[in-house]
């Protein structure tokens, strides 16, 4: 089987030469650094879930390019179950990370790049869907990680890439060679980025004839000559520096973001996947843009799982469990947690087919999902903070804890209900700050705003798939109003 355990993915990492800067100094070994390992061991339980064999029928899938098993994380969906499975992993995954495990993004693009290429393939002659599936193979082969890399960084919105002051503001094909293309620009909020093995680049939005050049889709090592990531900070990242257990909340896991900057990259044309296809650009977009708004309907709930186990122990610690409001708190945030994870459900089993045999999600349902997202852990978290009471935020650093003078007038002063002791109130404390406040509130709050396109671009697909006039037909047929001749309805004539 072609899957690697939790420490041959580790140690793969290792052996990668990645140029990688974080806090302004390069970083010759991110695996062990205590800023980037959360992230990896985050990444590396989607290695080790795939081990446990009561997790087989989530983290494992039969690959329809090989008949190989595969880790689900590089398989093209095959049927509407898929869809449904990946949802379901995602769950598992963040109730037990409490965090973005970063994956996802690569399968993703994978079953965007799929179909898109397939379609384009076969309107416009190209040869990239082969091209890419024997990719994939590499990739399902050596259970790589993939990051997908698609937001540019964009300049001024009011220009489109071409008329950019700076035309390397969207990354860009530079130079074309018989041997394969050069590609120059950045990607922002990489997901992952560090503990990729790949790098698999989209454009990042529909574009025109004159920006054929910054249509380009194409797979990069993550070492390859010309590639610099620089890591992204979180709020209290340096918590993870002072080698303590309890203040930084979730004391093994975490995310992270870097700018990816592509400076003159070669690819060779056997990774070249779109390359001037503008016309093809905002289709993929649109694909991969669903099947993420799809994704976070199964992170985020896994997360929203572990607030609300949060809220109540911190109930029952605290004694406040069985009071109404609180008990009315709890439900309300199970409410919203499960209308998200409905709503990953319901694209998944709505998803159909297309031409390349690759599963789609539907499309007006995963926008609602992701619009959902953009909202509810918002109000999960505040809940959950209501819930916790001040001490949330003026809680002592676990140094004064174990300070001999002042550590047991904390304990006294910190005990509440008997039975539990001041030190477990205080975990649950810091990792409900870590969830809503801290590095985790990156992933879980702002990440649910902006990942996958900001609350505006759902608003857009769903005025664009919300199919008005049949429900305006709909309410003129039970309204007993008869249709009018078609071209009377189209100029307006009501
Ligand atoms: Fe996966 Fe969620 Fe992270 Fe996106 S935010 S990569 S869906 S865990
Ligand atoms: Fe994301």
């Amino acid at each position: 089987m072609p899957l690697m355990t939790r420490d041959d993915y580790i140690e793969s990492l290792r052996k990668m030469k990645k140029r990688v800067f974080i806090m302004g100094q390069e970083v010759e070994n991110t695996v062990d650094h205590p800023l980037v390992r959360p992230s990896l061991n985050a990444c590396a339980m989607t290695y080790a879930l795939a081990q446990e064999p009561e997790h087989a029928g989530l983290m494992l899938a039969t690959s329809n390019l090989t008949g190989q098993t595969v880790n689900r994380f590089t398989h093209l969906h095959q049927n509407a179950a898929d869809l449904v499975a990946k949802v379901k992993m995602l769950r598992l995954l963040g109730q037990r990370t409490g965090c973005c495990f970063q994956r996802c993004v690569g399968m993703d693009a994978f079953n965007a790049v799929d179909s898109v290429t397939y379609e384009m393939d076969r309107a416009l002659g190209t040869e990239y869907h082969a091209r890419f599936r024997r990719f994939l193979e590499h990739v399902q082969e050596h259970d790589l990680v993939v990051g997908g890399a698609m937001t540019d960084a964009k300049g001024d919105r009011r220009l489109k890439p071409s008329q950019q002051a700076d035309p390397d503001l969207f990354m860009r094909i530079v130079e074309r060679r018989p041997d394969g293309i050069v590609v120059r620009g950045a990607k922002l909020h990489q997901t992952g980025a560090l503990n990729s093995h790949e790098i698999l680049v989209m454009p990042t939005q529909t574009l025109a004839e004159e920006d054929r050049d910054y249509a380009v889709v194409c797979a990069v090592a993550a070492d390859a000559p010309g590639i610099l990531m620089i890591c992204g900070r979180q709020p209290s990242d340096t918590r993870k520096l002072e080698g303590g257990q309890i203040d930084v909340g979730n004391r093994e896991f975490g995310g992270h973001e870097a700018v990816i900057i592509l400076d003159d990259v070669f690819v060779p044309w056997e990774r070249v996947f779109m390359a001037g296809e503008y016309a093809y650009s905002g289709l993929l977009v649109e694909r991969f843009a669903g099947y993420h708004r799809q994704s976070y309907g199964g992170c985020k709930p896994g997360v929203g799982d572990l607030l609300v186990g949060t809220a109540q122990s911190l109930a029952q610690y605290q004694g406040t469990d069985k009071a109404s409001h609180v008990k009315d708190k709890i439900v309300e945030m199970v409410h919203l947690n499960e209308t998200m994870y409905a709503c990953g459900i319901a694209c998944s089993a709505e998803g159909k087919r297309t031409a390349s045999g690759t599963y789609l999600i539907d499309s007006l349902l995963a926008n609602v999902c992701k619009l959902n997202v953009t909202r509810f852990p918002y109000e999960i978290a505040r809940l959950a903070q209501d819930i916790a009471g001040g001490l949330l935020v003026t809680l002592p650093s676990e140094k004064d804890f174990t300070n001999p003078e002042i550590g047991p007038y904390l304990e006294k002063y910190l005990r509440s209900v008997e039975r539990y002791t001041t030190e477990e109130r205080c975990r649950m404390l810091r990792l409900l700050e870590n969830l809503t406040l801290g590095p985790g509130a990156a992933a879980y709050l702002t990440e649910s705003m902006h990942g996958a396109g900001s609350p505006q671009a759902q608003r857009i697909m769903l005025a664009r798939l919300a199919d008005l006039e049949e429900k305006m037909r709909l309410a003129r047929r039970l309204a007993g109003i008869k249709e009018r001749p078609v071209n009377t309805m189209q100029r307006g004539e009501t």
